[in-house]
């Protein structure tokens, strides 16, 4: 297992179209379980392959007691509307609320190669849909309206300094403080 550097806003790879999965190897798995732990580290729910810099249409999720591993995930459908204060691991300390589906149904492939569906709302929705846009090259900021965009991206040019080569870096010399006690109310997918 390792923790991956995250990519920030501003990586190419971010906004790039991912490639579907064919067959679930070894190496996916472990690329799988890397992202989990990167993104346990990172204190996030959510993690999408372009966020480490990978091409391959997967993410994984960890909600609650629900934990995922999504290979070419897709919304099949939709119900209803929600309005989530979301961050992004890819967007530190940075938030806006974003009008999502209340509820989704997605079709993927496991870790283990089998087919999966899931329907979800609260969170776990919300977390689903966000991991999905980025599989698309789709950030939440642009969920948002034009001055709400803006305000983000204002606070993100005093956040970016801090990333001088568009990536996040946990351990020692990296780029990331010692975590600390305090919890963050946020929820950074
Ligand atoms: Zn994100």
């Amino acid at each position: 297992m390792a923790v991956l550097p995250i990519t920030v806003l501003g990586a190419p790879i971010l906004r790039e179209e991912t490639v579907p999965v064919e067959v679930v190897t070894d190496e996916l798995r472990q690329l799988a379980a890397d992202m989990l732990e990167t993104m346990h580290v990172a204190d996030g729910v959510g993690l999408a392959a372009p966020q480490v810099g990978r091409r391959e249409r997967l993410c994984v999720v960890e909600v609650e007691e629900t934990l995922l591993t999504l290979f070419n995930p897709e919304i099949v459908a939709r119900d209803g509307r929600i309005k989530w204060e979301e961050g992004c691991l890819s967007i530190p300390n940075t938030f806006g609320t974003v009008d999502r589906s209340a509820q989704v149904t997605v079709r993927a492939i496991n870790e283990h190669g089998a087919p999966i569906e899931i329907t979800a709302d609260g969170l776990l929705g919300v977390c689903l849909q966000h991991e999905i846009d980025h599989l698309h090259g789709k950030l939440f900021i642009d969920h948002l309206s034009f001055l709400k965009r803006r305000s983000v991206l204002a606070t993100w040019e005093k956040e970016k300094g801090r990333y001088p080569n568009l990536v996040r870096i946990f351990g020692p010399g990296g780029t990331e403080p010692e975590p600390t006690t305090e919890h963050a109310t946020e929820q950074r997918i």
